[in-house]
């Protein structure tokens, strides 16, 4: 994947620079030379650490899984972001989703810095017993450089709150007498994880995607229609329609998201496809969301892949294969299943006219800009999937004060935030000639910068 959000702050710093207005107090070389910085500062990570874990399998077998902890930068607080445990986890990637958190974080004004984690296994292929032990050693080899102040792990692909409470276990026998609820996020409740977690991202993700068309289009459409901007005349040509939709990935975040999509009543939406690692199930009538929901829930996460699993749904479906979900003729592609998903040589065959990134860098860079190009609006991961972030902060808050929130609270919190965000973010991108995801990354970096300026950061 490479380092996609470095070359984006990258981009969104050249921008700045010719910006006076920001730091004005920067002028000649000295502004030159800050700014030089800091590219350096927020292109690189400022720890990655490695380790082989070594696992005693339940066959007799000793293996060595390498491991990962990426701290990109803590200067708006603790480092924070996910543990992926998937067999293509390697350095790069977990580095990019690194710095990707530092700036979801800045973004929406979460006071917490950027890290990742990652494992190199397919989860899948171990005992319960052998992945206990993948976490506690997690938590042993990593132990010096996590905890509630200085970096707070929550999950990710592959992981959630049954991981979490392991390591959170761990951490609290390693440190006793120390302060541990916030050590970890995505905990279950009764172990002190916020209600509301769970669906906290595929609510956001499709919130993203309502408060930009029902919300704010639906109430600048005069405005919006005196624009120059290919993006502008996108949504209008979306606003009012019939909207056909389609999900990626239909886990925590992707059947979450289509619940909301299928629940909705501010938009006319009929969610045609939806898709996991195994299958597309497409219906040009509409799906049966619950009742996927309802399966899925009952078989091990997985949609039903043939016609008797369908019968069992009680869902009418026909199957397609796992990727045409990607090129099938939608109005909106939601992405929630894995990084990379859209690129050079699918990007052709998508005819979406917004795609929605639950998912963390679904859309490759080259692909991303053939978009930006054709007026596809793509709602990017930055700012459609801090759901989980967001509430992840709010875990943190209550672990802390050992005070919990009702789940009422907790999403008004949440979606209060994100709103925030928008009420920022949407007039700029509607306004100005950048796409969103750089709009969100001009943002977010000004902020960076903002601060590491004031603290004397930046020679
Ligand atoms: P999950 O493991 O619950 O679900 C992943 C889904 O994707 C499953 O339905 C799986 O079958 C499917 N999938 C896997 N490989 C696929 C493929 N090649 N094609 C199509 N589908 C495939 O994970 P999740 O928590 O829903 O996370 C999904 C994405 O969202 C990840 O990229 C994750 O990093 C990102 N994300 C998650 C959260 C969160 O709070 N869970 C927060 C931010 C970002």
């Amino acid at each position: 994947m490479g380092n996609s959000t470095a070359k984006i702050v990258e981009e969104s710093l050249d921008a700045l620079l010719d910006d006076k207005s920001f730091l004005p107090d920067l002028t000649g070389q000295a502004r030159q030379k800050a700014f030089t910085s800091l590219v350096s500062i927020l292109s690189t990570p400022n720890h990655v650490n490695k380790s082989f874990l070594r696992i005693a399998l339940e066959n007799g077998k000793v293996e060595r899984v390498p491991s990962f902890r990426v701290q990109h930068n803590n200067i708006m607080g603790p480092y924070k972001g996910g543990i992926r445990f998937h067999e293509s986890v390697n350095e790069d990637e977990v580095v990019n989703l690194s710095s990707l958190m530092t700036l979801k974080n800045a973004l929406h004004d979460v006071p917490f810095g950027g890290g990742k984690g990652g494992v190199v296994i397919n989860p899948r292929e171990y005992s319960e017993k052998e992945l206990y032990m993948i976490c506690k050693k997690y938590v042993q080899y990593f132990s010096e450089i996590i905890g509630p102040d200085k970096d707070i792990p929550a999950p990710d692909v592959g992981t959630g709150d049954r991981e979490m409470d392991w390591m959170m276990g761990e951490y609290k026998s390693i440190r006793p007498g120390e302060p541990y609820r916030g050590s970890f996020t995505g905990k279950s409740v009764v172990n002190g994880g916020s209600l509301g977690r769970r669906e906290a991202t595929g609510k956001g993700v499709y919130f993203a995607f309502r408060y930009m068309l029902h919300n704010f289009v639906g109430n600048q459409e005069k405005w919006l229609s005196e624009r120059d901007n290919i993006f502008a005349q996108t949504a209008l040509e979306q606003k009012d329609k019939t909207l056909s939709l389609a999900f990626q990935g239909f886990g925590n975040v992707g059947s979450v998201a289509a619940l909301e999509a299928f629940q909705c009543n501010h938009l006319n939406n009929k969610i045609v496809a939806v898709s996991d690692r195994n299958v597309t199930l497409y219906n040009s009538d509409g799906l049966d969301i619950p009742g996927l929901v309802k399966y899925t829930s009952n078989n091990n996460g997985d949609l039903p892949v043939d016609d008797d699993q369908l019968k069992d749904a009680d869902v009418k479906a026909s199957i397609k294969d796992r990727d045409d979900v990607l090129t099938l003729d939608v109005d909106v592609l939601f992405l929630a299943a894995l990084g990379g998903q859209v690129h050079q040589e699918n990007m052709q065959d998508v005819k979406a006219s917004i795609i929605v990134e639950g998912a963390n860098a679904p859309v490759t860079s080259g692909a991303d800009k053939y978009f930006n190009e054709k007026g596809v609006i793509i709602i990017p991961d930055i700012l459609a999937n801090a759901g989980g972030v967001i509430v992840s902060y709010l875990e943190w808050l209550q672990g802390r004060e050992t005070q919990f929130f009702s789940e009422e609270e907790v999403f008004k919190r949440q979606f209060d935030k994100m709103q925030e965000t928008f009420d920022t973010i949407f007039p700029q991108f509607f306004g100005d000639p950048f796409p969103l995801r750089q709009n969100c990354y001009i943002h977010a970096v000004m902020k960076i910068s903002t601060i590491l300026y004031r603290q004397g950061k930046l020679y």
